[in-house]
């Protein structure tokens, strides 16, 4: 197991179930038992969204304080702030020096993501370099274990042939790090896509009790249950996805009332409604509480800031002996 842990998220805003089940959930088990760095990646936010950058800042802060009401521990887990860290911006310039540019375009999110995000002109030198600035995140603070989806793994890697690289070219400085793969379900919006904030269709840890319900009943269900009478399959809905998660005690019987249309689609949702909104209820109070005390957020970012200087400056000091640039 891997002492030193990296992870950061892009600020856009409050984290929904998608967040909780993909990478929150870890975040807390790993600040038990390793020496954690959380950061909010608001240079990569820029990346995409550089256009407006006017919420930038009010969403690291609801993304700070989604982090506390959720269990991250600022005494366990460093919790910073990317850009308050220049040291970083320093590095990856020196990595951007010895990364050829051919490793970079065959990432293959680089094409996915200009296709998904069309219309946003993101063909720039910033979007391109970003596995680099990704690179200098972990390399900055020695990380050895970074939390990653499957689909995160070809960033990983580039990472790993950046060290190989600079040991090659500077003499052996960094390890090489390691991934830590997730195996969190697969969490479906109300429009049955991969829950996500680009797509709308999140339901958001802070969500009120009626809005949980209103977005649940506005959940796509299987197409086949066109009325009350006609029997489902739970296989073929997302709401069903759900319910294996939340309401897992009822999950034989809410199968076979769907497969036997022993019970309509807004009863089902109705149950389901209520379950996430109970497990909700603790993070909701305790959100509201952080909510009273403003500056909250930015006192804890200052406080992370405080511990991962120190690591960073070290690092960069030995980055710029080895290329020459002390
Ligand atoms: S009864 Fe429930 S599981 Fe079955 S289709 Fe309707 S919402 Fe989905």
């Amino acid at each position: 197991m891997a002492t030193r842990i990296l992870t950061g998220y892009r600020p856009t805003g409050k984290l929904h179930l998608g967040h909780l089940h993909g990478n929150l959930m870890r975040m807390m088990e790993l600040q038990e038992e390793a020496e954690c760095f959380f950061f909010i990646a608001d240079w990569h936010a820029l990346t995409t969204d550089y256009q407006d950058p006017s919420r930038l800042r009010t969403f690291t802060e609801e993304m700070v304080l989604d982090w506390l009401a959720a269990g991250i521990d600022p005494d366990k887990a460093t919790i910073y702030r990317q850009s308050d860290l220049p040291e970083v911006a320093e590095f990856q310039l020196y990595l951007s020096m010895i990364t050829p540019l051919g490793w970079l375009e065959r990432v293959p999110s680089f094409k996915e993501q200009q296709e998904q995000l069309r219309g946003r002109e993101i063909a720039t030198h910033g979007f391109l370099g970003y596995p680099v600035l990704q690179a200098a995140d972990i390399l900055i603070v020695r990380a050895e274990g970074v939390p990653v989806g499957e689909d995160q793994l070809p960033h990983l890697e580039l990472t790993r042939e950046i060290v190989r690289r600079f040991n090659h070219l500077y003499g052996e400085t960094f390890a090489e790090p390691q991934s830590l793969l997730s195996t969190a379900p697969r969490i479906p919006g109300t429009d049955g896509r991969k829950m996500s904030k680009s797509y709308g269709n999140q339901i958001s840890l802070s969500d009120p009790p009626e809005e949980i319900r209103r977005k649940v009943l506005s959940m796509i269900t299987d197409p086949a249950r066109r009325t009350r009478r006609d029997p489902g399959d739970p296989g073929k809905c997302s709401v069903f996805e759900l319910h294996r998660l939340y309401t897992g005690d009822r999950v034989e019987e809410i199968a076979e009332k769907c497969r036997t249309a022993g019970w309509g689609c807004v009863e089902c949702k109705e149950v389901l409604a209520g379950r996430i909104s109970d497990s909700l209820r603790a993070f909701r109070e305790r959100r509201k509480e952080l909510e009273a005390r403003p500056g909250t957020a930015w006192e804890v970012l200052e406080s992370g800031l405080r511990k991962v200087r120190p690591i960073a400056g070290e690092v960069l000091g030995e980055v710029r002996r080895r290329m020459g640039m002390d």
